[in-house]
């Protein structure tokens, strides 16, 4: 019964706040007719991306985690004529996805998805001189360790970081935990708060996606 409140209150925002964006809507359509697993941002949460992109006035936004490209469309949208999203994918079926959706909704010049492990990809986006202003972290979690390490490289001064899926269930004070999601998880909570120029909260979330929350980061 909690979950039907949870999905109501969520489906009650949507509506009442999300405008009609049809470039999501055909995005999550596409990705059914794909069989992509629907593990995207939901509609709020989404919106959230893209006003905290609005709110930093970002120029360069980078996205660890495509999938079918629903967030990385979000990211985009809140982007100003110059700014730019790169978005990173090991799955080259999914990338072909999001490359669709992506085109669909206009945004090919200003999203670049690169295919790939991110910790292959990553370091050549050093190596081409890339500063991002937001760094979404969504991939898989056992690497979410690695990939705080990167985007604190690759971060501007002040740049925002957030990282999804960080509650899990609950699972993520379980310090016995066998699942090695939860335990990239706790290595990351444990390193943002080692990392000297960085300053966090997590904040937990219900909604249509269950039980979980995020991280919300600035890297001085
Ligand atoms: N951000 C997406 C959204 O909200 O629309 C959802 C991303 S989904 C939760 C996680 C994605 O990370 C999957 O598409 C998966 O294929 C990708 N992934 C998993 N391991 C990866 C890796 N090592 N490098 C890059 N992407 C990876």
């Amino acid at each position: 019964t909690e979950l039907n409140v949870w999905h109501n209150v969520d489906n009650y925002f949507t509506d009442k706040l999300l405008p009609d964006n049809s470039c999501l809507t055909a995005a999550l359509l596409a990705n059914k007719a794909a069989g992509i697993p629907e593990i995207d941002v939901s509609p709020t949460q989404g919106r959230f991306l893209y006003l905290l992109t609005k709110l930093k006035g970002a120029v360069n936004v980078l996205e660890i985690g495509t999938l079918g490209g629903y967030s990385s469309i979000c990211l985009a949208q809140a982007l100003s004529k110059e700014g730019k999203v790169v978005t990173l994918e090991i799955n080259e079926d999914y990338a072909s996805v999001a490359r669709k959706n992506i085109r669909h909704a206009g945004l090919e010049e200003k999203i670049e998805i690169i295919v790939g492990p991110a910790l292959d990809t990553l370091p050549d986006l050093k190596k081409r001189g890339h500063f991002f202003d937001v760094i979404f972290i969504d991939a898989d979690k056992p690497n979410n360790p690695e990939y705080l390490k990167w985007a604190v490289k690759l971060a501007n001064s002040g740049a925002v970081i957030i990282a999804d899926n960080v509650v899990r269930n609950g699972a993520i004070t379980d310090i016995n935990s066998m699942d090695e999601r939860v335990s990239g998880v706790q290595q990351f909570i444990d390193l943002l708060k080692e990392e000297p120029r960085i300053e966090a909260t997590a904040i937990q979330t219900v909604g249509v996606k269950g039980y979980d929350g995020f991280v919300l980061a600035i890297v001085n």
